[in-house]
């Protein structure tokens, strides 16, 4: 889903963003708590208060799923896979590795521990209510704990479901990949049993349309259906790719061919004597012989064209970060990776500070639809292992 995602706040030392959509559930869980559900529950209160237990139960919500997150990035930094951030979407949440992970153990441990801390919190919040309403008073706020804990429990349940890319179904490829040593194998059989599911839900969103007439909810089990087969599918096109690059070096894919320029050139030069000259889009700053980084085309577009004229390119230049350079001798897999996702069409590839070429999403799709021509009669898998 490419909707803009905002940095909310940083949460454990992760980041925590949140996807466009994410406002767009908040809403309607809001919407359909204070209007559908605690009038049946609680009967008797006044508007206001309604709306109030629809905004709280959001904030306990919105509590929930980034304790479940951090609950998988706390684990996948114990086995030394590095969360990069934590965005929330439409269906939650999604602890983004850098990578992919390392280890059948690792990732049994990291995707069972997101369920686990959610059972966990929907027993915190059965409790609060419990107790709140026992020594001090029943009423409003014991409702809200009390469905806060019934929505943690459904999200654990939900997610135990051995259905890729789910975390029951990351679970479950984890299982796969310990017996079978091969990850694409593992990917492949927990995202059909994933698309199986997926069909499942679509029968039901049929059923929740059809025989109940309830629009909304067959609206919103036709999106998770949706949602779990598309993701499914796309890991395994993924994974597949990985299993193609192999263990192939960015050197080998690298060009050196490539125009380089000062930061202490204007702007207005870079245009006239290398972007209309060149036909470059990307330009690698290097100053006395080391890379301090990257400028665009889209970059210069962007600016005024009066500041052209007295705006040099270290004012303008991207400065270099982790997710622009790779190493020779880095994966390719991982640089496609990066570049997907970042959006990136390409990354720079130096040693000790030292710029040495690129490599371009563009060389390493058409050596990847090559391969996949040439490889058109033979089985997918080679039984290498990637990783
Ligand atoms: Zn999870």
């Amino acid at each position: 889903m490419a909707f803009k995602r905002v940095t909310l706040f940083r949460f454990f030392g992760f980041k925590v963003k949140a996807d466009a959509s994410w406002f767009f559930l908040a809403i309607l869980i809001s919407w359909t708590m204070s209007e559908k559900i605690y009038p049946h529950i609680l009967a008797g209160q006044g508007q206001d208060t309604y709306q109030f237990m629809g905004i709280l139960t959001v904030v306990g919500i919105l509590f929930s799923i980034i304790m479940h997150e951090v609950a998988h990035a706390v684990i996948a930094e114990y086995f030394q896979m590095p969360i990069s951030s934590i965005t929330l979407f439409i269906f939650g949440g999604v602890a983004e590795m850098e990578g992919e992970p390392s280890n059948p153990r690792g990732e049994f441990f990291m995707a069972v521990a997101g369920p686990i801390m959610s059972a966990l919190m929907g027993l915190f919040f059965w409790a609060d209510a419990n107790l709140y309403a026992e020594y001090i008073r029943p009423g409003v706020l014991p409702c809200v704990l009390k469905s806060l804990g019934n929505l943690n429990m459904m999200v654990a349940v939900f997610n135990i479901v051995p259905a890729f890319p789910l975390d029951g179904g990351r679970a479950l490829r984890a299982i796969i990949w310990h017996y079978k040593n091969n990850l694409v194998t593992a990917t492949r059989i927990a995202s059909d049993c994933g698309a199986f599911f997926a069909y499942g839900l679509f029968g039901y969103a049929c059923y929740e349309l059809t025989v109940r007439d309830d629009t909304i909810a067959g609206i919103w089990w036709g999106l998770l259906g949706f949602f779990v087969h598309a993701s499914g599918a796309s890991a395994v096109r993924q994974m597949e790719t990985r299993s193609l690059l192999g263990t192939e070096p960015v050197s080998r894919f690298m060009h050196n061919q490539v125009v380089t320029v000062s930061p202490d050139l204007l702007v207005a030069d870079l245009v006239d004597h290398y972007i209309n000259k060149h036909y470059q889009r990307i330009f690698p700053v290097i100053d006395n012989g080391a890379l301090v980084g990257i400028v665009s085309l889209s970059s210069i577009l962007s600016l005024d064209r009066h500041k052209w004229n007295w705006l040099h390119v270290a004012s303008v230049m991207e400065p270099l970060t982790r997710s622009i350079v790779v190493k020779p001798e880095s994966n390719a897999a991982d640089a496609l990776d990066i570049m997907q996702r970042k959006g990136r069409e390409l990354l720079l590839v130096a040693e000790g500070g030292k710029f040495l070429g690129v490599i371009t999403f563009r060389d390493l799709a058409s050596f990847l639809t090559i391969t996949i021509k040439i490889d058109h009669n033979k089985p997918v898998e080679k039984g290498r292992t990637a990783y």
